[in-house]
């Protein structure tokens, strides 16, 4: 059900959906239109800045199938007034020492009713409490995964309630979910990577929504992942999603906590008295779908608890892709850093270039492997020069080798990429770049490190536990 507000002054009406829109502030002089608290000055706002559309939203076939099916719109003049383009390259170098309360404040108050919160169930309640604060209306949208775990779901209750909100959910579409479901089982991410599943459930989704906006609002940190949100800006033209008007471009991102750390979202959190989900309490800091996420140990960074199965600069799950570097996307898209890297013809400087740090041939390596007893254990990366991760091991590696030179243990590199990776593949548990492998003395299984830290304490720590 829609509600009409026609305002003589501008010869402008608004039609306001019956959706409940969260509305926290109680001081602020609100008309109440139907169900719809709607503040004067917002309006005003909104009326004059947004770009105006002369369709009806419902009439508008992009907003259909959107978060936002039935939310404010405008019945402009026929002749529109052309929006003045915003550097938000530049706004973002302005708002850089703003506070997270200013940035929300300015997103709202920019993009009023044409801006949602994506709000995962996590520590990102601190967004719905800043939002709160600014004493604007806001809106907030949640991806259901339908794999999430209890504890989430009952904390989206308890958000609604605390907040007065009713969260507008997006569900993945059915059909795509049966068909991978039935094709590959529950729990194919754990075989395959994660991509595909979080592509029909979480992306697909998304998009979806975020074609309903103009801007979206996330709880990006830089600190939240080492490989790929160091570089969050606190707002930006999403690189990667389209908004209402289509094309890329017509979409901004705002990331008003990109610059807070974990530990000050925390003490924010305790001091407004937020609630939040019960799984924190259990050792989750990072909490996505269930099968996806558990708990990290004191110490650990918050991302190991996510697709820990897979590369730790690699963890996007589509949601933030714009956030992996071209070279680290390929990658992940397993097409390697192209053609050149991938034919092995690659023309790249290598890396791991130490002396203390042997370097082994296809048919060393295949000596090293073949041998039941070595004269002493060894450690060697797979390796290809181009890939990011290998890159950003390379210091620690180079360092353990002149650690460990003379002790009776052999470092050493073998490039597995181009026509090498098959065998890397077959005989040397190669997944992904890098892949670091321990060859006991009197065994010629080697042992895969596992763990995605790979500084020289933790690689010291591996080594000792197996020597
Ligand atoms: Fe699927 Fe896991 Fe991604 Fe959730 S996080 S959508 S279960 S792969």
């Amino acid at each position: 059900m829609a509600f009409a507000l026609t305002s003589s002054s501008s010869s402008t009406a608004i039609s306001v959906s019956s959706f409940p829109r969260s509305n926290s502030s109680s001081d602020l002089k609100v008309p109440q239109i139907g169900s719809v608290w709607l503040p004067e000055r917002h309006a005003t706002v909104n009326l004059s800045r947004r770009r105006c559309a002369v369709k009806a939203v419902n009439a508008d076939p992009k907003r259909n199938d959107s978060i936002v099916p039935l939310a404010a719109t405008v019945a402009a003049p026929e002749v529109l007034e052309k929006e003045e383009a915003e550097d938000f390259q530049q706004l973002a170098k302005e708002l850089d020492n703003a506070s997270p309360l200013e940035i929300m404040d300015k997103a709202l108050e920019k993009f009023g009713d044409d801006i949602a919160i994506a709000f995962s169930g996590a520590e990102d309640v601190a967004l719905i409490e800043y939002a709160k604060l600014t004493g604007r209306p806001f809106r907030v949208f949640s991806l259901d995964t339908g794999r999430l775990n209890p504890e989430t779901y009952r904390f989206f209750s308890e958000v609604e309630k605390h907040y007065g909100i009713r969260i507008e959910y997006m569900f993945p579409d059915a059909v795509e979910v049966q068909a991978l479901v039935r094709s590959k089982g529950l729990f194919s991410f754990y075989e395959d990577g994660h991509q595909e599943c979080c592509r029909v459930r979480k992306v697909r989704p998304l998009r979806r929504a975020l074609k309903g906006l103009r801007a979206w609002i996330t709880g990006q940190r830089k600190d939240q992942s080492p490989g790929t949100r160091s570089e969050v800006p606190v707002v930006q033209v999403d690189p990667v999603f389209e908004g209402l008007d289509g094309g890329i471009g017509s979409l901004v991102k705002w990331n008003p906590v990109a610059n807070v750390d974990g530990k000050d979202i925390w003490n924010f959190l305790r001091a407004m008295n937020v609630p939040v989900n019960g799984l924190h309490s259990q050792g989750y800091v990072s909490i996505g779908c269930e099968p996806c996420t558990r708990p990290v140990l004191p110490g650990q960074h918050e991302r190991e608890g996510r697709w820990w199965w897979e590369d730790a600069k690699a963890k996007e799950c589509g949601l933030h892709k714009g956030n992996l570097k071209e070279d680290t996307a390929a990658q992940v898209n397993g097409i390697g850093n192209g053609a050149a890297s991938a034919n092995g013809s690659a023309t790249e400087s290598d890396i791991f270039n130490g002396q203390s740090l042997v370097t082994l041939s296809r048919t060393g390596i295949e000596n090293l492997a073949r041998l039941e007893n070595r004269k002493e254990p060894w450690l060697v990366v797979l390796y290809a020069p181009w890939c990011r991760f290998c890159q950003a091991m390379e210091d620690s590696y180079v360092e353990l080798a002149e650690k460990l030179a003379g002790s009776g243990m052999k470092v050493a590199k073998f490039r597995a990429d181009g026509e090498q990776k098959e065998y890397a593949k077959r005989e040397l548990q190669l997944g992904s770049f890098p892949t670091i492998l321990f060859f006991p003395k009197h065994s010629s299984k080697p042992i895969k490190y596992a763990s995605e830290k790979r500084d020289v304490d933790s690689l010291m720590a591996f080594i000792s536990a197996l020597r």
